[in-house]
């Protein structure tokens, strides 16, 4: 379109000029670079109040009677603060991941430890919520080489999702599977199920399905995103399956078993 053109005896060049187009661009990515550093600041500085808040509260549940009116209150307040520390956590790893600062160490991680922490994470949960949980592992452990903590931090997100997604009384299974080249983790449960059309959003940052939030346990819309993150950091992928509203949902992640191709990056901050 832009190539010099003969016009009669004279040749004329045309020249595009994109100065303003790269201006506009360059002040998006500035917008972005300050908003990843005033997430960061404000995870920061929510945080930091809430460790000796946390503390305290361990004190007065520990001294105070067991028949005091006080436990419950302490035990309502103990289980909010664990929901905040949870939101702000979440925030501070999407600033991290966004300004690439989230670098997972490389360990040989076995898949049944790293089921069962996560499991123990939300038993709590399940069990205020009158779920019922099932667990399955392969008859023989598998080895991984992946970041043990994040990892776990992959599976309880994903449980505590189910727990959140799913009526009092409901099924949930975590079922870990062996193929050729990966091991798959399964979560599913009986909830209230996702619809087609939005399954795929759903992993992208601060997407939630409208008319899912339950009142006691809004989120921001984070969780998910950040299990696409740590998987992708991990050579692995996710991805999610439901019947639509009302039929349940299945997560599933699978990770390559040592052996396999490497993954061809090692971070993936464009996710976040
Ligand atoms: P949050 O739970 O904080 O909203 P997530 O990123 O973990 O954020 O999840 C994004 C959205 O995906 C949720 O708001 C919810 O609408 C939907 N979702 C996630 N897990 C499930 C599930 N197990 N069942 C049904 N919907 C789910």
């Amino acid at each position: 379109l832009f190539a010099p053109r003969r016009i009669g005896d004279k040749v004329v060049e045309f020249v595009l000029d994109v100065t303003e187009r790269r201006n506009a661009e360059e002040a998006l990515r500035d917008a972005g670079r300050r908003k990843d550093e005033f997430l960061a600041t404000l995870a920061h500085e929510l945080r930091n109040p809430l460790a000796p808040i946390k503390n305290g509260l361990q004190i007065l549940l520990r001294t105070t009677p067991a028949e005091a009116p006080a436990q419950r209150t302490l035990h309502v307040m103990d289980r909010q603060l664990d929901h905040l520390l949870r939101l702000v956590n979440d925030l501070l790893d999407v600033a991290r991941i966004s300004a690439g600062k989230v670098r997972i160490v490389r360990e040989v991680v076995s898949i049944g430890d790293t089921v069962a922490r996560s499991v123990e994470a939300v038993q709590p949960l399940v069990d205020a919520r009158g779920h019922r949980l099932t667990v399955v592992l392969p008859s023989h452990d598998v080895l991984l080489q992946g970041d043990r903590d994040r990892l776990a931090q992959v599976f309880s997100n994903l449980l505590s999702n189910a727990v959140k997604y799913t009526p009092p009384g409901g099924a949930i299974r975590i079922e870990t599977s062996v193929d050729q080249g990966e091991v798959c983790v399964a979560i599913s449960d009986t909830g209230v199920g996702i619809p087609p059309e939005q399954q795929s959003a759903v992993f992208e940052l601060f997407t939630q399905v409208r008319g899912h939030q339950p009142h006691s346990e809004g989120g921001l819309g984070i969780g998910l995103a950040l299990v696409r993150s740590l998987v992708g950091m991990h050579g692995g992928r996710v991805e999610v399956r439901s019947g639509g509203v009302g039929q349940g949902s299945t997560f599933t992640v699978c990770l390559p078993k040592p052996g396999a191709p490497p993954p061809s990056s090692g971070d993936a901050a464009d996710d976040a």
